[in-house]
This record gives structure tokens, sequence and C-alpha cells, in this order.
């Protein structure tokens, strides 16, 4: 039996399309009276975009209905699917809090309301029936000025009982401009021991070398080998993980055919670059991440070995996994009690 870690999933595109037109339906919103039956929903919902800009777009009719209100109704749909279709021991939640306060209060009340939004996805990721570890990972925003961006890293530092990391989103080109900025936040970041995630070299256009030596774990991060391989030796050097989510690239027109992948899988598993296989938008995708892992044995990307390394890895780089070992250990002890007393007598044979 396996079970696995997911370390990169935004709360907004991880509503799947029926809990979102379920949850249009009850309350009865405007945002679906365009559609005459589900059908036509989650086609528009799950549907390629040509780029990044216009898949990032869906995110604002999730962040729209995710308050403070409803999102212990979205967390708890989430999880509960996460445990029962997914098998995840672990779950690193990411989102920008900022995006969840109301939008009519002033720049300072709404940094203000912050800090509530992190306590309530931290209470409502804890459900006793659907027993997943789980962790908040904060995101800074391109579309946010430098007072919000430095307010979401305080909070991550003021609550990491709940919080693991910070992150940047919003677009990778939109980087470039505000270079400086997104730098000393990064190492204000980890001046504070805060843990670091950045969706970096998604794009052709998200190439920032500067951001590199900030960065734990880089989000996404395909490009690198694909356009930049000599830089692979100092990402293995510095123990960075690349966080590879293989529906995306598709959905927002970054690659043609999901096999431009195996090169990339290659040239990291040569150069000792690790990868944790997620699934980003599982909801938008309309995709879990088993399938991920089958789809990639399916197209001869990886193989069953390379599945195993990516999933022990996941574990490995996970930033809150209280243990030093992916839970099959731990399975194992409880589901073969006789393999594991070699040398004693086993009670049955008594
Ligand atoms: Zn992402």
């Amino acid at each position: 039996m396996a079970l696995y870690a997911e370390l990169h999933r935004h709360l907004g595109g991880s509503v799947v399309p029926r809990v979102l037109w379920r949850y249009f339906e009850r309350h009865g919103q405007d945002s679906i009276a365009q559609f005459a039956e589900y059908g036509e929903f989650e086609e528009f919902y799950t549907r390629p975009r040509n780029t990044l800009d216009e898949y990032l777009e869906l995110h604002t009719l999730v962040e729209s209905v995710q308050t403070v209100e409803t999102l212990p109704y979205f967390i708890y749909r989430l999880l509960r699917g996460a445990y029962v279709f997914e098998n995840l021991a672990y779950l690193e939640l990411r989102y920008t809090p900022y995006l969840r306060t109301p939008e009519h209060l002033s720049q300072t009340a709404r940094i203000d309301k912050m800090a509530e939004i992190v306590e309530v996805v931290g209470k409502a990721s804890h459900l006793p029936e659907y027993p997943i570890v789980t962790s908040q990972i904060l995101c800074m925003h391109t579309r946010l000025p430098y007072e919000v961006n430095q307010a979401i890293v305080d909070l991550a530092v003021q609550n990491k009982q709940y919080v693991c990391a910070i992150d940047v989103a919003g677009g990778d080109r939109y980087y470039h401009e505000r270079m400086a900025e997104w730098v000393s936040l990064y190492d204000y970041g980890r001046s504070q021991g805060l843990n670091t995630t950045g969706h970096l070299y998604e794009t052709r256009d998200g190439c920032h070398p500067e951001l590199l030596p900030y960065l734990m774990r880089i989000g996404h991060g395909i490009q690198i080998p694909l356009l930049f391989p000599e830089l692979l030796k100092e990402i293995a050097q510095r123990g960075q993980c690349l966080e590879v989510c293989p529906t995306t690239y598709l959905k927002t027109g970054t690659l043609e055919d999901i096999r431009q992948l195996k090169l990339v899988f290659d040239r990291c598993f040569a150069a000792g670059v690790d990868i944790a296989i997620c699934t980003d938008n599982a909801g938008l995708h309309n995709m879990r991440l088993p399938f991920e892992y089958e789809n990639l044995l399916t197209y001869d990307i990886i193989n069953f070995e390379q599945l195993q390394t990516c999933q022990n890895a996941a574990f490995r780089h996970a930033f809150a996994w209280p243990y030093n070992h992916p839970p099959t250990l731990l399975l194992d002890k409880v589901l073969k009690p006789s393999q594991n007393r070699v040398g004693l007598t086993s009670p049955a044979k008594v």
C-alpha cells in the first residue's frame, strides 16, 4: 500500500468542478447562469488555455467565493477527496491570504484580516476522519504591492504552527521589473528561518537565475533542464528539488506534448536533481495525483523505479512531514508484523 505526498497544490485551483458547481447551485450565484448544464461548466472550467496569464485568470473565479466563511466548506471537500481518492498522507496547500480578504476593505484592514484566514485554513485542515498531515505555503503575488508581500512573509514567520514556507506566484514573466523586491523578501524570509519555494523557470519568460539561490525547492523549474541544463549541477549541489506538475504545462500552452517531459526527468536524474511530482491545480485539471503518476508511466516518460524515487523525494523535501522516512516503513510494521520480528518467535507458532 502506498501513501503519497503532494507538495504543490493551490487552494483555489484545487476545487474540483463538481464541488464548485454544487456550491454555486446551493448559493444561487450568477456565476453559472450562462451555463445550461453542468457539462458545459466543466468544459469551460477545465479546458486548456493558450497562455499562463489566461490560465491564472481562472483562479479569480474561485478566489471570489473562498472567504473566511466558506473556506471550511471547500477545504473539507478537498481533504475528503485527497484522502479517499488520492491516498495522500501529506499535503502542502498554497494560496495568497490577502486575496481571500474582502475587496471593499482598505489595504491595511485587509492585511489585518490575513491572520484570521491562516487560522481558519489551519483549523479546517485538521479533520480526524481524514487524517492527512497538512501545512500551508503562503504565496506572495506579482499583482500585490511590496507592503502586502512583506506582510505575507511576516505572517508566515508568526504562524509556524500552520505555515511551513513562502512562495511567489501570479505569473513568472512579471518578476523582472521588481527583482530587487523579490530578492529582499526572500532574503528576509530565509533570515527568519522560513522555508522557501517559488514559481520559477515554469515558462520561457520565467527564467530568473537571480532568485535561484534563495529557493529550497523550485516551483516547476522545467525550463532549467530543457533550456539551461548547465545549471543542474549547482541545483543538485544546493539540494534543490523541482516540483514538476505534468498536466499544467499542457493547460497553459507551455508544452505541446507531455512526452517533452522525458528530457526533464532524464536530465534531472542524470544530474542528481530530485523531482517531486505534483498536481498544481488538481481541480482545474480534473486530475488526481495517482493519475499524474500513471500518465507518466503510460507515456514512457519514467519507469516504476523512477516513480518511486520521485515519490520518496517528495517526502524527503516536504517542509512539514514529521518523520525521517516515508510512511511505507510505518505501514509495513502494521501490515506485516511477523516479518518485522525476524529472530523472534511468532505468536501464531507458539
Ligand atoms: Zn503553482
